[in-house]
């Protein structure tokens, strides 16, 4: 098979580049042009202080690279899930999520993912492949444009896909939502299964964003099994790079726990995490475990994952069980796939749903 690189999208081009690409116009050209992409986030036809020429080469040059497949909102209007597809066919979604007068944007970096937690709707399907600068600032620009006049404060890397595992364009859009967008640091989370390198990576770039891991087990055996990777990045490794992270960036650490019915919601669960958590002071976000059509083990009740956030306060430990967003439209943590297709697991556990 033959790959052929995805063409130029609009937000693909650094600065210097988008200069190039408008090599002879003046620079005060360039910059209009590029304050109307990141700053006022227009479509090139708004542009109308640029001549209609010019509007025109731009908007045949540098083509949206995401075109919508598919919208699906919340009854109550408060989450936003797009299905997007790409050059090439590969699809992935963005989930807006609105708050009183703010908004959250939950990006992808992959179309799919090679991690393959068993649990996760994303890694169900597999990885598709990666996306470029442009394919994950232009989720940014579209979910900005659809909250006005909501101001969307905060970016979380916690779509489809592994970040580590795409670091380049990840941080290329990082950077780019920071410097050019204006978001600041302290409002970009990346997420991560616990990709080592990666974590030491982030840790040597100049913007400190925040660092969420999705952890779901404090043991390595339990870990193994619920994370794959956790096999060639065992815990202790990813905590000794965790904590350089925190001591380099000195930014809040926080751990993403999915509830998994007497799997890892268990007292002595509860007892090896806040260890952890003391050790790196850090945050944890339990989310209860979203159904998805590859993974027959039942979620945690939801008043025993508040049982659990009880016990790891006792402990002196951090916790909130996040609000299930969006789960009425598969978007919510672990249910975004853009491919439908995914086969019903059998059930490997004792105590599975039954079929
Ligand atoms: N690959 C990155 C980014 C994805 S973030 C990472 O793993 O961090 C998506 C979050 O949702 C992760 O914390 C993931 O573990 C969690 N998740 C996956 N499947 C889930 C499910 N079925 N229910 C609840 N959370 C889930």
């Amino acid at each position: 098979m033959t790959k052929t690189p995805p063409p130029l999208n609009r937000y693909l081009l650094d600065r210097e580049s988008f200069a190039d690409h408008l090599k002879g116009e003046p620079r005060y050209r360039v910059d209009q042009v590029w304050d109307g992409l990141y700053k006022r986030f227009e479509d090139f036809d708004d542009m109308t202080s640029v001549s209609k020429d010019l509007r025109a080469h731009l908007a045949e040059s540098l083509p949206y690279a995401l075109t919508e497949t598919a919208r699906s909102t919340t009854p109550n209007g408060d989450t936003v899930k797009w299905l997007w597809q790409l050059h090439g066919g590969a699809t992935v979604e963005t989930v807006l999520m609105h708050y009183n007068k703010r908004s959250t944007v939950c990006v992808s970096s992959q179309a799919g993912c090679a991690m393959a937690c068993d649990f996760c709707a994303t890694g169900q399907a597999g990885f598709e492949r990666q996306l470029n600068v442009g394919e994950i600032v232009e989720q940014v620009v579209r979910s900005i444009r659809e909250a006005q006049p909501r101001r969307v404060s905060n970016i979380v890397f916690m779509g489809m896909g592994e970040p580590m595992a795409n670091y380049d364009a990840t941080w290329g859009a990082v950077e780019r939502i920071h410097g050019d967008i204006g978001v600041s640091a302290r409002h970009i989370t990346v997420s991560t299964v616990g990709i080592v390198p990666g974590i030491r990576r982030m840790a040597n770039e100049d913007l400190p964003v925040n660092l969420a891991v999705s952890l779901h087990a404090a043991n390595d055996d339990l870990r193994n099994e619920l994370v794959p990777i956790n096999k060639r990045y065992p815990i202790g490794d990813l905590v000794d790079a965790c904590a350089d992270y925190l001591r380099i960036k000195n930014r809040r650490l926080s751990f993403e726990w999915a509830m998994i019915d007497n799997v890892n919601d268990r007292a002595v669960d509860a007892e090896q995490l806040a260890k952890l958590c003391r050790h790196l002071r850090a945050h944890v976000n339990l989310i209860p475990l979203n159904p998805t059509p590859g993974y027959a083990v039942r979620g945690t009740p939801l008043s025993r994952v508040n049982g659990f956030r009880d016990h790891l306060e006792k402990m002196g430990v951090n916790a909130t069980v996040r609000k299930n967003r969006g789960t009425d439209i598969d978007a919510a943590c672990g249910q975004l796939r853009a491919n439908h297709e995914v086969a019903v697991a059998a059930p490997k556990r004792a105590n599975s749903i039954e079929p």
